[in-house]
């Protein structure tokens, strides 16, 4: 599903971010990409989002060889992608319905569709009584918990979280993974970068630990052991 050959990225400034990295993720895994910061783990999800181009080597997702991508192709791939990071990036002035609604908007759903939809994923979320709420009234674990609807409205095939609980206390952090954990039984393939080593520890999930723009380890049921 999501497969790197020998992927390497070296910014203008001669920072060679990843390293040849060869990375396959099948569809319906949960990975943690854990590693220092520097060690490349943004740059990793900036390739896998066509933010960034890699200097070398191949990406490829659901078959798709992302340097072959026309433009037009870029947003209906990025549409097939969830994407959540460490700072929640919802739209202030909009409240939690409008949200998560403006996702459907930009892919064309109808109305009715919206209607429907969009109350059942911020149901599921536990945020069914906080629709009409602003963002600046719901703790950080809610609004983790609307970027996460946000992200999943469409039914992606893939969610990518970027330090997902990095601004969260331990219970919260615990709720947004246990969410993940459910996302990720119901068939969708989740990449989680994160520096929680108590969760990494205790959920017992594929750890791929880089290191200077290296994979050094990649363990089914692993554990947070960069450093060691
Ligand atoms: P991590 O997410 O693990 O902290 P990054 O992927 O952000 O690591 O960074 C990997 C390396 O690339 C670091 O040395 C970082 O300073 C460098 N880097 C990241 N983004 C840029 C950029 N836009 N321009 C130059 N260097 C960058
Ligand atoms: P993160 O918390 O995701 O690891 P960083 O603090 O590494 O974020 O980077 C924040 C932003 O700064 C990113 O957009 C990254 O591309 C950019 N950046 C990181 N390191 C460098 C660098 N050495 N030179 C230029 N830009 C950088």
């Amino acid at each position: 599903m999501i497969n790197l050959e020998n992927v390497s990225k070296t910014y203008s400034a001669g920072t060679r971010a990843l390293q040849g990295v060869s990375l396959q993720i099948e569809k319906g895994e949960f990975v943690f990409v854990v590693g220092a910061s520097g060690s490349g783990k943004s740059t990793l999800i900036k390739l896998l989002l066509k933010e960034l181009e890699p200097s070398s080597g191949v990406i490829t997702v659901n078959n798709q060889n992302l340097s072959r991508m026309k433009r037009r192709q870029i947003a209906k791939y990025r549409r097939n992608l969830g994407v959540v990071f460490q700072d929640f990036r919802l739209l202030k002035d909009r409240n939690i319905f409008e949200n998560v609604a403006f996702a459907q908007m930009i892919t064309g759903k109808s109305k009715d569709t919206i209607r429907r939809q969009v109350p059942a994923i911020l149901g599921l979320m536990g945020l069914g009584d906080k629709m009409r709420f602003f963002p600046n009234e719901l703790s950080g674990g809610e609004q983790q918990r609307v970027a996460l609807a946000r992200a999943l409205v469409n039914k992606p095939s893939i969610l990518l979280a970027d330090e997902p609980t990095g601004n969260l206390d331990p219970k919260n952090s615990w709720e947004i993974m246990e969410l993940l954990d459910q996302i990720n039984k119901t068939g969708t393939t989740v990449v989680v970068v994160t520096h929680n080593r108590e969760i990494v520890d205790e959920m017992q999930k594929r750890v791929v630990t880089l290191k200077q723009g290296l994979v050094v380890s990649d363990e089914q049921k692993g554990g947070y052991n960069y450093g060691k």
